[in-house]
């Protein structure tokens, strides 16, 4: 999916690295306040004035966190920045710049290198950041890609993973489990097509799932959502590694338990309907599955009504004395330990992320 056998090829050779970021960069205007000068000097100027900045930065590889054979290069531009503006709103910040730094090899043509542009631009057009700078490298074998994103917020609203009091209701944005099940489609695609390269995949049933896996949003809206209900979380996270590992490090740098409801937590029909057919059970899916970029998130109980009939929310658990442990209480009411089956970067089988 990399060339459009269609569409005139042009070398990157033919630009030279100036060429090539001007090229890249010549639609990006400047949105917001803080940003006083954006790409084309040395550095970027910004002026957050009495605000805190939050700073956030991702590095995605070829082969380790995206697959070129499925991932279209305009989707990976708009995934690569709503990663790390999931990051920002997690913090209950307003994310306001970004910088994107390239390597790539001469196998990629300057058309390839505009899709994965047009999809930076949408998201910075979508969530209302500036991309203020960057830098271009060539690489010798894949594409990589390194977003850094920064966000404004007032110090009081600062919303920190640490902050979870026993009592505190667990609750989360959205639905999970989509992501992961999108994945393993595509990956079974891919192998279908391996196989006979003429296929025709019908993927009509999985459009939820996949476009979860390929084009995720950042739940911005969830902030505002917070701020017009006039809730402040006492802590949150966003959910990149699976419920289970995100609770836990709730639970860890809270120093508090938790029990999480197995009834509670929240599947789109076609996650249901998908791991039935790839006999997988959806609470490991939702529990272990990555990616889904919800925001998980810790309230006091007397906020408890300001968000009881919101649907964007749902409660799936609540805190609780450490001495509790971690647990799932299971549809059966059995209790059993949480644990992180988190992705390791170190670890025999990196799961893609
Ligand atoms: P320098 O020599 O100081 O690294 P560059 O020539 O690499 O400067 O970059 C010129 C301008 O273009 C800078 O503002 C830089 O931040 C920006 N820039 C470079 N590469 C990219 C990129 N891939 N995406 C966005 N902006 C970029
Ligand atoms: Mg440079």
């Amino acid at each position: 999916m990399i060339e459009d056998k269609n569409q005139k090829q042009t070398s990157l050779d033919s630009l030279g690295e100036f060429g090539l970021i001007d090229h890249l960069t010549k639609k990006f205007s400047v949105k917001n306040a803080s940003t006083l000068k954006g790409i084309g000097d040395d550095a970027a100027v910004l002026n957050f004035k009495n605000k805190s900045v939050v700073l956030t930065t991702d590095l995605l590889l070829e082969g380790i966190h995206f697959d070129l054979s499925y991932m279209p290069l305009k989707h990976l531009g708009y995934k690569a920045v709503v990663v790390n503006l999931s990051d920002v709103y997690a913090m209950n910040a307003n994310a306001t710049q970004i910088t994107v730094s390239i390597a790539v090899s001469n196998r990629f043509t300057l058309e390839a290198l505009e899709a994965l542009y047009d999809g930076i631009y949408k998201a910075a057009e979508a969530y209302g950041v500036d991309v203020v700078g960057g830098d271009t490298t060539s690489s010798k074998t894949g594409l990589m890609i390194s977003v850094t994103a920064l966000g404004d917020v007032d110090l009081e609203s600062v919303v920190k993973r640490s902050g979870a009091q026993s009592n505190d209701l667990l609750v989360v944005s959205g639905d999970l489990g989509g992501a992961y099940l999108g994945l393993q489609v595509l990956e079974r695609e891919k192998q279908v097509f391996k196989v006979n390269p003429n296929s025709q995949p019908d993927l009509d049933t999985y459009t939820y799932i996949i476009e979860r896996q390929l084009k995720p949003e950042a739940r911005k809206d969830i902030v505002k959502l917070l701020k017009d209900l006039d809730v402040l979380p006492t802590s949150m996270i966003d959910i990149s590694d699976g419920l289970s590992s995100e609770i836990i490090h709730l639970c860890k740098q809270s120093k508090v338990g938790c029990d999480l409801y197995e009834t509670k937590i929240p599947l789109d029909p076609q996650v249901i309907s998908t791991c039935e057919e790839f006999n997988m059970d959806s609470t490991t899916v939702a529990l272990n599955g990555g990616e889904d970029y919800e925001l998980l998130m810790t309230i006091s109980q007397q906020d408890f009504p300001k968000i009881k009939a919101n649907p964007n929310l749902t409660v799936i658990g609540y805190m609780t004395d450490l001495s509790n442990g971690m647990n799932l209480v299971t549809r059966g009411e059995a209790k059993i330990p949480l644990t992180a089956q988190g992705w390791n970067p170190l670890g025999p089988e990196p799961k893609d992320h």
